[in-house]
This record gives C-alpha cells, sequence and structure tokens, in this order.
C-alpha cells in the first residue's frame, strides 16, 4: 500500500464506521468480500498478451453495445429457449447447468450435499431476485433491481451420459492452495457451468472466475471457491453466501461494479454498464447518503452484487442485458449452455432427478492405530446416491463382516488390515477397499532394553517396524543420500508443491521402563526455502499403541532451520547442518509402551532429514545427595535445549533453578511437589542464554541438594 492508497483505505474505513450508527445499516461485519478475479486475469494476461488484447477489444464492444441497449431502455431479450414452468414466477429465460466439483483431503472441505444445495438454493434466489432483503434496497436503486431470470441447475447426466446429483467428489491435495492447477476433473464448458470447491485459495481470496474468452483454456473456464463461502449452513454462513452470486456475475462478463483494474477503493471506475454509477468501489456499508464519492450528486450503487462488501443484493437491468448478451455470445461457448439440446444432454429437466448409484467411500474415526482389543467406528460418505445398504469386510475385525452405516469394529490381534465397504442402493452398488488402514499393535512392546536407537540404517528396519502416513504427495523415506552418521537417514523431500500436505512417521513400541534416567534425542537436518516458510516438524508420544498422543516438541520455519542460509535448490546435508533435538519425555518415564511420532506439515520450504533417534540414559551418572539420584543435564553444552533428569527417592517438595556463575537466579525451572521415581524438565538454551559457565541446582524440602555445571557455547 503506497501513502495515496493508505489515505483513500482510511476514507472508505472512516466512512465504514459511520455506518454503525447510521441509519440504512445493513451490514456491521468489519469482514469483506476478497474476490480474487482481477488478480487472476492480470495474471493470466501477463503470461498470454493476446487473450488481453481479446479482452480489451471485447468490453469496448460490450460498452458499445450498453450503451445502444441503455438508450432502447435495456429491453429484456425475448429468448425463443423459454421453458415452461408451472409454478406462478414468470418462466427463466436461460437455464444453466451446474456441476460443483469437491476437491478434498477428507477434511471439513468436504462439504455436505446439503451446503450445496442450500448454495444453488441461494444462487437462484438472487439470479431471480426472490431474495428478502430486496425490502432493504436503496429507493435509488429499487425500480433497477432487477430479476436476472437466469436459473441454475444441478446436472442430472455426468459428460459420459451416466447419472449425477451434480456434485464431483475428488481426494486430492490440490485442495490446499486452490488454483488453475486444482481444476481436476473438469466437465466441458460448453455443457456445464463447473464450480471447483477447494479448502482455501491464495492470498486469502474467496474464489475467483474467469470472464468469457479469458481463461488460459476451456479446461479451466469456471469458479473456484473456498468451500466455506459455499451456502449458509453447514460450513458455510448466511453473511459469506452470495460470494457465488458475485463469481458467477464475472463468469457471465460482469466486472467489478469500479471496474477490474483495482481493488476498491482506490480509483473511481466504471463498469461498461450505465445504469451502475462510476464508483471506487465499496468493503463497507455506509449510509446511502454518505455513497457519494467519485460524483457530488450521485449515489453508488453499493449494494450491487459485483461489489466487495457484505451488504449486497442486487443486479441491475442494465448488468442482466449484458449478461444476456454472454450468454448469447459463443465468447467461452456460453451460448451453448442454456439450449433445449443441452438441457437434455445434462438432464436439467428430469423431475424428480434420477436416483444414481452410490459411489463408495468411507472415513475411520481418528483410531486407526490401536491397541489389541481397541475399537474403531467407521462413517460411509458414499456419494452421489444415497445407499440403502451396506457391506462390510472387516479382515481382522470382530465382527468380520457388518451391514451398518456406522460400523464398531473391534481388533483382537496384533496386525495392519485392510477394509471394504460395498455400498448400494436400487440403481446399483460401488465398492472401495482401503488396504493397509488399521494399525492394530500389541500391548508388548516390540523394543525393550536398556537403550533405544535408530540410526536408520536397516532397510527391513524401517519398513516393518515403522509406520508412514502420507495422504498426499511425497511420504517419509529412507535414504542414503545423507545421514547424520552411518550411511543412512529418513527424508521427506518437500517442495512448493507440498504446501498444506501433512506428513507422520511412526515408531514401532518401544519400553521405556527398562532406560534409566530416558533422554530423547534425535539428529535432524532442515533448511527453508524461503525467510518466510514456516514448515513445521512436532514430535508426539502415546502410551496407547498411537490412539492419542501429546505433543512433546514444535519447532518452525527458521526455528526448525539447521542452517544459516535458505536454500531454493534441493537441500542435502553436510556433516555440519546435523543438529541434536531434545525431546522431554517426563510424561512417559515409567511407560512400557510407547510410541513416538513425527509430523511434519510443508508450508513448501526445503527437505527435512532425521536420523538417530535415541531413548537412553545420560552416559556420566553424577552421584549427588541421599535421597536423589541420577542428576544429570544432558546435552551438555546446552544445544536448542537440554533435559534434566533425576530420581527421588520419596515424594517431597523439590525446587529447581538456573543459577549464573555469580550466584543469580537465572531461572525457576520448577518449583513444587513431585512424586517418588525420575523426573525430567527442559532448561531453554542458546537462544536465551549468554556464552558461559550456569549451574543447574535441585534442593529437596528434606535440605538435600545436588548441582550440575551446565555450558552455553
Ligand atoms: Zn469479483
Ligand atoms: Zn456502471
Amino acid at each position: 500500500m503506497n501513502q495515496k492508497d493508505v489515505f483513500l483505505f482510511l476514507i472508505v474505513c472512516f466512512f465504514g464506521s459511520l455506518s454503525i450508527s447510521a441509519q440504512n445499516v445493513d451490514n456491521t461485519h468489519d469482514g469483506f468480500l476478497h474476490c480474487g478475479t482481477d488478480q487472476q486475469l492480470h495474471k493470466v494476461f501477463a503470461e498470454h498478451p493476446e487473450l488481453k488484447a481479446e479482452f480489451e477489444l471485447n468490453q469496448t464492444r460490450a460498452e458499445e453495445q450498453d450503451a445502444i441497449d441503455f438508450r432502447n431502455g435495456y429491453q429484456p431479450i425475448n429468448s425463443t429457449e423459454k421453458i415452461g414452468n408451472s409454478s406462478q414466477m414468470t418462466p427463466p429465460t436461460y437455464i444453466i447447468p451446474i456441476v460443483f466439483h469437491v476437491i478434498h483431503d477428507y477434511g471439513t472441505e468436504n462439504i455436505s450435499d446439503a451446503q450445496i444445495l442450500d448454495q444453488v438454493r441461494i444462487l437462484n434466489t438472487d439470479y431471480r431476485r426472490l431474495n428478502a432483503d430486496t425490502i432493504s434496497i436503496s429507493s435509488t436503486f429499487l425500480g433497477i433491481a432487477t430479476d436476472a431470470k437466469i436459473e441454475f441447475h444441478l446436472a442430472n447426466i455426468d459428460p459420459n451420459g451416466n447419472c449425477t446429483n451434480g456434485i464431483d467428489r475428488i481426494f486430492s491435495s490440490e485442495t490446499y492452495i486452490g488454483d488453475d492447477d486444482s481444476k481436476l476433473n473438469y466437465w466441458p464448458r460448453n455443457k456445464y457451468l463447473n464450480v471447483w470447491v477447494v479448502k482455501s485459495i491464495g492470498n486469502g481470496a474467496a474464489g475467483y472466475a474467469y470472464l468469457p474468452g479469458t481463461a488460459p483454456s476451456a479446461s479451466k473456464d469456471g469458479i473456484i471457491i473456498v468451500s466455506t463461502y459455499i451456502g449458509s449452513i453447514g460450513t458455510g454462513n448466511p453473511q459469506t453466501s452470495r460470494a457465488l452470486t458475485h463469481e458467477v456475475g464475472h463468469f457471465l462478463n460482469l466486472t467489478h461494479v469500479w471496474g477490474l483494474s483495482n481493488n476498491p477503493g482506490i480509483t473511481c471506475g466504471n463498469d461498461g454498464v450505465t445504469d451502475t454509477p462510476v464508483t471506487k468501489g465499496w468493503v463497507t456499508c455506509p449510509a446511502f447518503n454518505a455513497s457519494h464519492i467519485c460524483n457530488a450528486n450521485i449515489e453508488e450503487n453499493i449494494q450491487n452484487y459485483m461489489e466487495y462488501s457484505y451488504c449486497t443484493k442486487m443486479f441491475s437491468t442494465g448488468q442482466r442485458t449484458r449478461m444476456y448478451s454472454a450468454l448469447g455470445s459463443n465468447l467461452g461457448q456460453r451460448n451453448q449452455l442454456s439450449t433445449v439440446t443441452n438441457w437434455a444432454a445434462t438432464g436439467v429437466n428430469n423431475n424428480p432427478p434420477n436416483t444414481c448409484a452410490p459411489t463408495a467411500d468411507f472415513l475411520p474415526s481418528d483410531k486407526v492405530f490401536i491397541c489389541v482389543g481397541g475399537s474403531v467406528t467407521f462413517d460411509d460418505i458414499s456419494w452421489k446416491g444415497h445407499p440403502t445398504s451396506w457391506s462390510w469386510s472387516f479382515p481382522g475385525g470382530t465382527p468380520s463382516t457388518s451391514n451398518d452405516s456406522i460400523p464398531v469394529i473391534v481388533y483382537n490381534t496384533a496386525g495392519v488390515y485392510a477394509v471394504t465397504l460395498t455400498a448400494s442402493n436400487s440403481s446399483g452398488s460401488n465398492t472401495l477397499s482401503r488396504t493397509a488402514l488399521v494399525k492394530v499393535s500389541s500391548t508388548t512392546a516390540q523394543y525393550s532394553a536398556a537403550q533405544y536407537f535408530e540410526g536408520l540404517e536397516s532397510a527391513a528396519v524401517f519398513t516393518n517396524d515403522w509406520t508412514v502416513v502420507n495422504a498426499q504427495g511425497n511420504g517419509w523415506t529412507r535414504v542414503t543420500t545423507a545421514a547424520a552418521t552411518g550411511t543412512a537417514s529418513v527424508k521427506l523431500t518437500n517442495t512448493e508443491s507440498m504446501l498444506g500436505t501433512v506428513d507422520e512417521m511412526v515408531s514401532p513400541s518401544i519400553n521405556i521402563d527398562l532406560i534409566s534416567n530416558p533422554v530423547f534425542t534425535f539428529k535432524l537436518a532442515f533448511r527453508q526455502r524461503t525467510a518466510t516458510d514456516n514448515d513445521r516438524l512436532r514430535v508426539y508420544v502415546s502410551t496407547n499403541c498411537g490412539l492419542s498422543w501429546s505433543q512433546r516438541y514444535s519447532k518452525l520455519g527458521a526455528t526448525l532451520s539447521t542452517g544459516a542460509a535458505t536454500t531454493s535448490s534441493n537441500f542435502v546435508p553436510g556433516a555440519a547442518e546435523w543438529r541434536t533435538e531434545t525431546v522431554s519425555i517426563s510424561n512417559v518415564l515409567n511407560s512400557t509402551n510407547v510410541r513416538i511420532k513425527f509430523t511434519f506439515e510443508s508450508e513448501g520450504g526445503n527437505n527435512i532429514y532425521i536420523d538417530n533417534i535415541n531413548i537412553s540414559g545420560p552416559t556420566g551418572i553424577n552421584v549427588p545427595d541421599a535421597g536423589i539420584q541420577h542428576f544429570d543435564v544432558y546435552p551438555n553444552p546446552i544445544q536448542e535445549q537440554s533435559i534434566v533428569t533425576f530420581s527421588l527417592e520419596h515424594s517431597q517438595k523439590v525446587n529447581l533453578q538456573l543459577f549464573d556463575m555469580t550466584g543469580r537466579v537465572i531461572a525457576e525451572i520448577f518449583s513444587g511437589t513431585l512424586s517418588e521415581g525420575a523426573h525430567q524438565f527442559p532448561v531453554q538454551g542458546n537462544n536465551f542464554l549468554l556464552s558461559g559457565m550456569y549451574f543447574v541446582k535441585l534442593t529437596t524440602s528434606e535440605g538435600r541438594s545436588a548441582t550440575q555445571k551446565l555450558l552455553v557455547n
């Protein structure tokens, strides 16, 4: 934002805050619609100058046509393709078949059919001027707030001639950064309006659309929109539920009311539609008499659907005429959408629609790691047609088959098991199998020794004893291209295309109880790609076979990085780029069955490597005062952090402090009552302490004490 923009932004905010106490308040929310359409167009035009030239020519033609249409009083075009409608409402002039492609990773972005149906209802309400809030349209514009007579009907026949309910679901990590690459399973644009629903779009945009003739290719034409902007129910909400009304306006050749050259609030602009006044655009909803910004005596159409504010509720008659022109033009093949032939081809006249056979799909409860004797709940999420019967197969489970829609299955034998669902209704059936889905562990730990050490040198051990959970993209892999010691480590190949993905790696079960004063360390190597990447590594422990996890370590971005510089090329660590990480496991010191989980959340940074996963007692045992045993600090000298370990002969109050050379208390590490047995506490390291010698001192209520030197380099 330059100075001028800041100033203009403040003007908008000023009027925005005025509206709270003024009359005609539409909306006191401070949010507004972030539409990515103009940004996307400028990006495409930079790559395809020929599209820009054609677009500008078409916009000039549309503006000239608008001037003629305006002189003629914006008479609606009489379509010969009206269809009969038994309701009292006048029939629509245009019916556009629509399909929603929900791109999902089994998260909340996999929105329900009901939420999409609610969105279609809102779209048709807005384009037929059936919205209840027309009552609060400014009197200046009430006369031109038009019934656009355009309807959107979910497709009932897909491009292959098969049954559909107009809702398509695709499992893909493309949901995390919604862009043209996320436009999977495109249906021909001359038959359908494609709407892709994703979890998020870069820059916080709610969505974007291509105006006719501006898509870089036919298969990218249509609208992409964030799932929380769909409908007013479920993960949607009423305030933001008109984002698609706005984006469809773009699809039908409407620009923002101030044009498409910049964000709202910057310069007075024109949309090539005569009956919508020149404006800078609005992100707030001031009183109508406070909206005369560009011309002193001309009220601006702040409630237009092509504004950014959340008080929009109308299209103008001029905008309708411009949309009709788009639907009559072969630009972007829009003129083929609303024809008798296409209504038949896409089944939008089917009333009631056919019942489609289901496409089988299901979700386990999070509990895919369980101990022997544990249970897993499976949710049917089949789509396209509602199943009326379910046939499940659960090898290794009890029961091993089920006909419930939400079966609960107990697993009594250790192993890794597949699950199969056949979902059926009167129109047919469909089967989905997911292999290696349920991991059932023995309650007896696989590793029981005085030390646990995994240097990843054995390929068989990593394959057989570790579990890699990789939903999409690259997963944790054993490599011999880098190692802290020996020749092998585990690596996650992390690139910009991994953004948003989560990768897990789970250890075999370990008996920690046999390890005296255990300290958990591992070797890490990681680089950022750019200084703003915030990739995160977390480490968790579980004492119930992975059913639940507690987080013990979390680092991100520059703190996670083990090298000073960022690197855009493929990161392979040198010997000096490995760092020892220490993880406090004070919560599981006496557990006989512990699993460790490494979770990496990618923000598109560079590769990460892990090696030498080690749980062992301190090397040099200090013999302190009676009543306190095994008092030690490790690693020493301190790195990112050290762990203080000790055992108490019996429960008592203790005080654990960090002193500097002068005897000054630097940190109160712990003060309180501890139980008998082993304990450990982290000491934050070299980011917090100046170089030098420090002392960690434990004193007990029995008057005992123990002291250890701690070096900071
Ligand atoms: Zn827009
Ligand atoms: Zn205008």
